[in-house]
C-alpha cells in the first residue's frame, strides 16, 4: 500500500456540496466507513453544518482523555478553526496536526507523513493513545488511516474518519471516537487481562454515557445507592484504563441518546441499555424502574431508593414553580430532558426541536413530551427552530447561537442552551429546581429586550450572521396544525373551568 489516494476537486469543504464530496470518498475507497457513519447518524432534511465543524466533537473527546494525543489531518483553515475552538474551551493541550499540499495529498505523502507523525508521538512514557481524525478532504481523498499500526511500543493507535458530509452535529462526532475507542478497549479485554480501571466500585456499576455536568453523576450515585448499585466510569471517558470500567457494567444509561457507536460496543459486551434519565418526578421513577430491573434489583429496593427520592423531588419541584411559555431547541442531545423539567416545574413547552436523531434511547421521552400535545423535532433545522418560535412567541427561548440571536432580535428573551443550560445540574433533586430561577430573571427582563429591538432597529440588515443561515424559516412538519389545535384545547379547557 502506497497509500496514494484520489484529491477532491478544489474549493471543495463545508461549502463545496456533500454530494461531491460523499462521492469523492466512495471513489477513493471509503465506501464501507461512510456506509457505517450514514447508518449510525441517518441524516435530517437539512444540509449540514449549521453549527460547528463537527469533527470538533471527536477532538474535544480525544483532548479531554488523559495520557492520549489527538491530531488533526485536514485543511489548514479547518484545522486553524478546530484549534481555536478547542481552546477557547480551555483545551490547554497541544492539537497535533499533519500538514498536506496538493502534491503530498495527490503522491501519497500525507499518509506517509501521517505515519511518521504518529510513530514520533507514540511514545509510552507520555501516552496510552494516539488519536489521528481524518477531515473532509483527506477522507473524501481516501487517506487509509485504517492501515496505520493498531499499537507501536504499547501505545494504541486510533485511526477515525470524521468528515463533515458523513456527521451531522459535532454531537454525534463524540460518538464516533468514544465508539471507535470502546470497541478497541472491548477488544482488548476480550484478549485477556487489562489494567484495572481507577476508583473501582465495590459495588455493580452504571455507566452513564453522555457529557454531563460534574455534579449529575455524583447526584445519580446517590439515587442508586439504596438499590445497592454504583455509578461507573463515564462515556466519553477521562483515561483509557477506565474504558474497562465503562465496559464493566451492570447496565449502561444511554442518558445523551444519540452514542450509536457506543451503545453498539455496550451491547456487544453484553450490557442492557436504558434509555431516558432521572429527570423530575416522572422521569425519576421511571428511570430507576428501568435502571433496577436490568440490573436484577428487587421490587423493594427499587422501591426503597423512589421513596427516598421522588418526594424531596417533588417538593423541589412545587417550591420552584416555572411559569412561562418556553421553547426548546439544541444539538446537545439534552433537549426533550431539559423540557420534561421545565414542563414538570408548570412552564408550557409547545415546541422542543433537536439536531440530533430519533433514537430508541429517546422513545420514552417523546412520548411523555409527544403525549402532553409538544411538538418534537428530531434531526431539526436552524429554519424550523426560527419558525417555531416565530409561531409560539415564547416568553422565554432556550436554543443555539444564531436563534438566540434571532429571538432577540424579535425582542424575545433568549438562552443559550450550551452554556446556559447545560452549565447546571439536570438530575434528582438538585436538577429539579435549577432552571425556574434562570427563567424567572430572563423573562423578567422582557421589556428591555423590546426597548433594545428599537435600538438596534436595522443595524447589519440585510447581511445575517453565518451558520449556514437563509433568512426563510421553514415550518417543522405538522407543528402549526399540532400548536393549533394544543391551543384551542387549552382554551375551551379555560372556558370549561370559567362556566
Ligand atoms: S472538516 Fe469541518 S470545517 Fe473542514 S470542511 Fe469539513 S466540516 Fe468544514
Amino acid at each position: 500500500m502506497d497509500g496514494s489516494v484520489i484529491p477532491p476537486q478544489s474549493g471543495s469543504g463545508c461549502h463545496g456540496g456533500r454530494e461531491t464530496m460523499l462521492e469523492a470518498a466512495r471513489a477513493a475507497g471509503k465506501s464501507e466507513q461512510l456506509d457505517q457513519l450514514l447508518k449510525d447518524y441517518p441524516r435530517g432534511p437539512h444540509d449540514q453544518p449549521q453549527s460547528m465543524c463537527p469533527a470538533f466533537g471527536s477532538l474535544r473527546v480525544g483532548l479531554r482523555m488523559r495520557r492520549t494525543a489527538t491530531i488533526l489531518s485536514g485543511s489548514a483553515c479547518c484545522v486553524y478553526g478546530l484549534t481555536f475552538t478547542s481552546h477557547f474551551y480551555g483545551a490547554k493541550r497541544t492539537v497535533g496536526y499533519v500538514p498536506f499540499n496538493s502534491e503530498t495529498l495527490v503522491r501519497g505523502q500525507l499518509y506517509e507523513d501521517i505515519r511518521n507523525a504518529v510513530y514520533e508521538t507514540a511514545k509510552p512514557e507520555n501516552y496510552d493513545a494516539v488519536v489521528v481524525i481524518n477531515l473532509c478532504v483527506p477522507t473524501a481523498s481516501g487517506v487509509p488511516l485504517d492501515r496505520l499500526p493498531k499499537v507501536i511500543d504499547g501505545v494504541r493507535i486510533i485511526g477515525i474518519d470524521v468528515p463533515g458530509f458523513g456527521v451531522p452535529t459535532h454531537a454525534e462526532a463524540k460518538d464516533v471516537l468514544s465508539g471507535a475507542m470502546l470497541r478497541y478497549a472491548r477488544l482488548e479485554a476480550e484478549a485477556g487481562p487489562v489494567q484495572r480501571p481507577n476508583n473501582k466500585a465495590e459495588l455493580p456499576t452504571v455507566t452513564m454515557i453522555g457529557e454531563l455536568f460534574p455534579a449529575d453523576p455524583v447526584g445519580v450515585g446517590a439515587l442508586l445507592a439504596p438499590m445497592g448499585l454504583a455509578v461507573g466510569p463515564q462515556v466519553p471517558s477521562r483515561e483509557w484504563r477506565d474504558l474497562y470500567g465503562a465496559l464493566d457494567c451492570a447496565v449502561t444509561a444511554a442518558i445523551h441518546p444519540f452514542y450509536t457507536a457506543s451503545v453498539r460496543e455496550m451491547q456487544a459486551a453484553g450490557r442492557p441499555i436504558v434509555g431516558s434519565a432521572p429527570v423530575g418526578v416522572d422521569g425519576t421513577e421511571a428511570w430507576l424502574s428501568a435502571i433496577g430491573k436490568a440490573a436484577n434489583v428487587s421490587a423493594d429496593k427499587i422501591d426503597a431508593a423512589k421513596a427516598k427520592f421522588l418526594p424531596a423531588i417533588r417538593a423541589v419541584i412545587e417550591a420552584n414553580p416555572i411559569n412561562a411559555r418556553i421553547t426548546v431547541s439544541g444539538y446537545e442531545g439534552s433537549e426533550l430532558l431539559v423540557a420534561r423539567l421545565l414542563m414538570e416545574a408548570g412552564a408550557e413547552v409547545p415546541y422542543v426541536g433537536t439536531a440530533c436523531p430519533r433514537t430508541d434511547w429517546s422513545a420514552a421521552d417523546r412520548d411523555w413530551l409527544e403525549s402532553r400535545g409538544v411538538h418534537v423535532q428530531y434531526r431539526a433545522s436552524l429554519e424550523q427552530d426560527v419558525a417555531a418560535m416565530r409561531e409560539v412567541k415564547p416568553d422565554l427561548a432556550l436554543g443555539t447561537t444564531p436563534l438566540v440571536q434571532k429571538a432577540k432580535s424579535q425582542g424575545i428573551p433568549a438562552l443559550y442552551f450550551t452554556n446556559m443550560v447545560s452549565a447546571r445540574p439536570l438530575f434528582g433533586p438538585a436538577g429539579a429546581g435549577s432552571m425556574a430561577a434562570i427563567v424567572a430573571a430572563q423573562t423578567k427582563g422582557r421589556e428591555r429586550f423590546s426597548r433594545m429591538v428599537s435600538f438596534f432597529e436595522g443595524v447589519g440588515t440585510p447581511d445575517t450572521a453565518g451558520y449556514g443561515w437563509k433568512d426563510v424559516p421553514k415550518d417543522p412538519p405538522g407543528f402549526k396544525e399540532r400548536y393549533r389545535k394544543v391551543r384551542e384545547a387549552k382554551a375551551k379547557a379555560a372556558q370549561a373551568v370559567g362556566n
